[in-house]
């Protein structure tokens, strides 16, 4: 089955009992058992749940993994991810990993003793240096936000393999329609699926899939034990959501290089980070390891003013965090989800407090141009 066919008839294709097309949603908590521990697979709905079963197996198909697990949100998924790991391990991490990511494993998983390192993983030699012998794990997010810097999976992944540490790979910003990490060589993938699974700005989830069935068992024990699961309402919008994936992922790249091509136009713009341009970092590993560029651009406009009247004045671009909708949002990182990152440490890793990024969304392109021209004037 192909990649777009996948997206429609992966996992469970509808309800055999009764022919509905799309799997039902299983409101229910509990199921009776025909004798003692005589059940049809199902017992109590955090242990397993029919309609997150159907979402879990759609992501596990389309990531092509060993097996995939529905969480209430991306950080829930993260959490139950480093929760394989134990008091005294320590993990290499990228530097501008999503600052959620940053935070739970700064100020909350340091309490139970879990070490961290972080480095710009789209260099090889500061991911080597990192290296200790209590190492467990690489965790990485490519493109990263929100300069779309692009790490090379299937190097590291050898490195990984060489080490005996897990890859794990947040791929958000990808989605599987563009790029399939545990091919390359991951051991997990991560999504917060509020993101372009669901893709409209209205369900909060996260998902995991790795790529082998003895660390599936491992995290479903901890996914039954901690409980951070999907529920069924939610699971059914994603699976609806992951249904559209593949033609909105390709009209959010073809409104987004439209929108970069209008950007290099202009000589008010400073730098224009965008993993499709030539001349971006990361373009050519990018065009290796994956099939598209995304829907995500990031440009400077030169100063914290300037990017703040950009913002008061754009009409269709909502200003909102988050990314991956159908509506386009806008955001200064420096101001809002980077916030939380010293300036310090924003200068060093060059998130300046011009920069305006762009989800953008699938508006009609000639409204999303003719208001960044009108917010772009002084
Ligand atoms: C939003 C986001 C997360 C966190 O996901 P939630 O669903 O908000 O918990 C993790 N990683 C990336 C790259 C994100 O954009």
């Amino acid at each position: 089955m192909k990649l777009k066919t996948k997206l429609i008839h992966g996992g469970i294709d509808g309800d055999p009992a009764t022919g509905a097309v799309s799997v039902p949603i299983y409101q229910v908590s509990t199921y009776k058992q025909d004798g003692i521990g005589n059940h049809k697979g199902f017992e109590y709905s955090r242990t397993g749940n029919p309609t997150r079963l159907a979402c879990e197996e759609l992501i596990k198909d389309i990531e092509g993994g060993a097996r995939g697990f529905a969480f209430g949100s991306g950080m829930a998924a993260m959490s139950a991810i480093i929760m394989l790991f134990k008091q005294g391990d320590h993990f290499i991490v990228g530097d501008d990993v999503y600052g959620g990511s940053y935070r739970v494993l700064t100020n909350v998983f340091n309490q139970f003793g879990i070490d961290v390192t972080f480095v710009d993983t789209s260099k090889m030699e500061e991911v080597e240096a990192a290296l200790k012998d209590n190492t467990v794990a690489l965790f990485l997010e490519t493109p990263s936000n929100p300069l779309l810097k692009v790490s090379d999976i299937q190097q590291i992944a050898q490195f990984t393999k060489e080490k005996e540490l897990m890859l794990i790979v947040d791929n958000t910003f990808m989605t599987p329609y563009w790029q399939n990490p545990i091919e390359l060589g991951a051991d997990i993938v991560l999504h917060s699926a509020t993101k372009y699974l669901g893709g409209h700005s209205d369900v909060v989830a996260g998902l995991a899939v790795v790529n082998n069935d003895e660390l599936g068992e491992r995290l479903h024990y901890i996914q039954n034990a901690v409980g951070g699961i999907l529920g069924p309402q939610d699971s059914w919008l994603l699976i609806r959501g992951i249904k559209t994936l593949g033609v909105r992922m390709q009209e959010h790249e073809n409104n987004t290089k439209e929108i970069v091509a209008f950007l290099q136009k202009r000589d008010d713009i400073e730098s224009i980070y965008y993993p499709g341009l030539k001349l971006h970092q990361g373009h050519d590993i990018q065009q290796k390891q994956a099939r598209g560029f995304g829907g995500m651009v990031s440009f400077d406009v030169g100063s914290a003013e300037r990017a703040e009247r950009v913002l008061a004045k754009v009409k269709y671009f909502t200003l909102a965090e988050s990314l991956g909708a159908v509506e386009s949002l806008i955001s200064v990182p420096a101001k809002m989800t980077h916030a939380s990152i010293p300036a310090e440490r924003r200068a060093q890793l060059g998130i300046t407090d011009g920069l305006v990024r762009i989800s953008v969304g699938l508006e009609d392109i000639e409204d999303l141009i003719e208001d960044l021209t009108q917010a772009l004037e002084d």
